[in-house]
């Protein structure tokens, strides 16, 4: 990992569903984007390539039910 980025105010993330941290963009050393919690490289991390806020809210969901991905989908 080479630095990180934080997610833009205005791009709407959920918090790290195993310690509560906003997630930061980091840059891996094949210059992908990975979304991941800052204190953990354990807790999830998104795949590396683009920048996907989306999949990290969907696997950071306080409560995994689908009437909320549902939700998130129409807002995209
Ligand atoms: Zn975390």
């Amino acid at each position: 990992m080479r630095g990180y980025l934080n997610v833009p105010a205005n791009v709407y993330c959920e918090r790290c569903k195993y310690c509560g941290s906003k997630p930061v963009i980091a840059i891996t050393i094949n210059s992908d984007y990975t979304v991941k919690c800052p204190t953990d490289d354990s807790h999830y991390h998104t795949k590396a390539g683009l920048i996907d806020i989306d999949d990290w809210n969907i696997h950071n969901t306080q409560l995994y039910d689908t009437d909320r991905d549902e939700q998130q989908l129409r807002r995209a």
